[in-house]
């Protein structure tokens, strides 16, 4: 979501004459858009600003401005604390304020002409209006795969998560406007679209009758526009996942069969305390409608390891979960202390050692998942979408359905077409491919569950 909203911060700076640089050197103004879910991402904000002072007042030497603005998460945390902190800060704002940067930047420029620092800027509260209300309109990108925010925020409070507190209470976009933005993507060339949220399946924005509908349902609208191939998620929480959405991935074509859906734990101890309001039971039944209504439906899934009070038992009962679910993919976090947070608080932290132990026994099991997934595409064919050129002559890299990346000689495609590629080969971070005009045999990766379907 950063991406997007940083995307969204250049197309609204540019009228202003603001353009992407290729260094902070040579930058007038340089924002840092920051991530606060884990320590270290925080920590590395006061890293970089340190850096940036250095550049600043190199600049200021030569005759030069220089405005710092530090958006997002952590701005959004800290606020007054981060302006204590680093004085030389000239803008702090909210991941739901950054269509108020063009009247910042000429109040920062204005109070730094004026040799004003003291009129720092912050703006982090919450709007009753949107931002989206206020933001121009998505120019098209060149891209063949583009981000689109549809939701944000989070009203579930699991203890650990500092989400709700940063991005603010849980709010989806209207129907209209993430149409309008979709097919002006697509206008724009975009064929893969991946829709975003912080709980992105909790949507329920309101169509032109004035009704609330569901994610699947908005699939379904957007499934609709010519030239979109593909629709991607992410993140969707295992409460959230309705009727609607497991018919929708049966029906849906363009519904990549491709879920990211975090469990956290296998411990339904551990749940309860994450407040994750589901238990290990009900999340593998999740699971299951899904791949009833979709059965080559492949899973990636998030996990934190080192939750307070999380015991040996505990989480032997997450190594549990992942053999039987068996992902294609997986990210897994050593629990990180967040401030004002429930978790923080709660006795029995698990000794940093023990986390350190606990993840790289996940992180093996979760290995041997992945390239056994990887490992099981080749022989097969898929569809692959080319994103962009290879290194080599006549070569195009593209993604599979499972988004995996999937290099091929293909001669006469261009970025943007899709063609069915038969994988021959698999390494650690991508397949290999061939085209079935090489003369090699197409079979039908599916085509028994399809039959005995
Ligand atoms: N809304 C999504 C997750 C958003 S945060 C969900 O509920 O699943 C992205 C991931 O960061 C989470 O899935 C979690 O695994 C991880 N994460 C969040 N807070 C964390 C913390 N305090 N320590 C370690 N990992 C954390
Ligand atoms: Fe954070 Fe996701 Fe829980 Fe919301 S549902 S509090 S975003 S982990």
């Amino acid at each position: 979501m950063n991406v997007y909203d940083s995307a969204r911060m250049a197309e609204i700076l540019a009228p202003l004459g603001y353009a992407p640089g290729d260094s902070p050197e040579d930058a007038d103004m340089v924002i840092l858009n920051t991530c606060h879910i884990r320590e270290k991402a925080s920590d590395k904000v006061y890293s970089e600003l340190g850096r940036l002072r250095k550049i600043k007042a190199a600049r200021a030497e030569e005759g030069q401005q220089t405005v710092i603005a530090v958006a997002g998460c952590v701005a959004q945390a800290e606020g007054e604390e981060m302006l204590r902190r680093a004085p030389y800060v000239d803008i702090v704002l909210g991941p739901q304020t950054y269509h108020r940067l063009p009247e910042m930047v000429a109040r920062a420029h204005r109070a730094s002409m004026a040799g004003d620092h003291a009129g720092v800027l912050l703006d982090t509260d919450f709007p009753i209006e949107s931002k989206f209300d206020h933001l121009p309109p998505k120019r098209t990108e060149s891209g063949v795969s583009a981000f689109l925010s549809i939701q944000e925020g989070c009203d579930k409070f699991c203890t650990f998560c500092v989400v709700p507190y940063t991005r603010g209470a849980e709010f989806s976009r209207p129907v209209a406007q993430i149409v309008a933005e979709a097919e002006s993507l697509v206008a724009g060339g975009v064929r893969e679209l991946t829709l975003l949220g912080q709980n992105v399946n909790a949507y329920h924005g309101l169509d032109a009758a004035g009704d609330e509908i569901g994610l699947g349902a908005l699939a379904r609208q957007l499934a609709g526009i010519d030239g979109l191939a593909r629709i991607r998620y992410t993140t969707s929480h295992p409460r959230d996942v309705d009727d609607g959405l497991i018919a929708a991935h049966g029906e849906v074509e363009a519904l990549m069969p491709y879920l990211h859906l975090p469990v956290q734990s296998g411990s339904d101890r551990i749940l309860e305390a994450m407040n994750r309001g589901h238990d290990a039971e009900s999340y593998l039944r999740t699971i299951d409608r899904l791949r009833a209504a979709r059965p080559d439906l492949a899973f990636s899934c998030d996990f934190i390891v080192g939750f307070p009070g999380e015991t040996d038992a505990d989480f032997e009962a997450t190594l549990d979960l992942i053999r039987t679910v068996e992902y294609a993919q997986a990210y897994s976090f050593k629990y990180s202390s967040r401030p004002g947070t429930p978790a923080a608080g709660m006795a029995r932290q698990v000794p940093e050692d023990v986390k350190d132990e606990r993840l790289a026994r996940l992180q093996a099991l979760l290995g041997e998942q992945m390239t056994a997934f990887n490992e099981a595409s080749r022989g097969t064919s898929c569809e692959v979408l080319f994103e962009r050129a290879g290194r080599h002559e006549g070569q195009l890299v593209g993604r599979s359905p499972y988004n995996q990346a999937v290099h091929v000689t293909a001669p006469g495609y261009a970025v943007g077409d899709m063609a069915t590629v038969f994988i021959e080969t698999c390494k650690t971070h991508s397949l290999g491919g061939v085209l079935p005009e090489d003369g090699r045999p197409v079979p039908d990766r599916h085509a028994e569950e399809r039959l005995s379907a």
